[in-house]
């Protein structure tokens, strides 16, 4: 029993580990690079695009979230709308 609550840890701190780690990523087919400084490695997030403003400015189409991915060299933002996919 405590050798596998062992095993489960272990294993959940390996996955926390693995989802900060920066990775590359291809939005449609094509590779994703920095727009400022060229990189190629990011950190992935989500935002949630259902905003009173949106709402309010009648954009509800828009009302789901969002890929962002965050260059892990210079910290440039960049917001995907659509699947983005991670390539290792
Ligand atoms: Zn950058």
């Amino acid at each position: 029993m405590t050798k596998n609550v062992g095993k489960f840890v272990k294993l959940f701190a390996k996955n926390m580990k693995a989802g900060k780690a920066p990775a590359r990523y291809a939005v449609n087919g094509l590779p994703v690079t920095c727009n400022h400084c060229s990189s190629d490695l990011f950190e992935h997030g989500e935002a949630q695009l259902n905003t009173a403003l949106l709402s309010f400015l009648d954009l509800d189409f828009a009302n789901r979230s969002a890929n962002i991915l965050i260059c892990t060299q210079c910290g440039y933002v960049h917001w995907f709308y659509n699947q983005i996919d991670r390539l290792d």
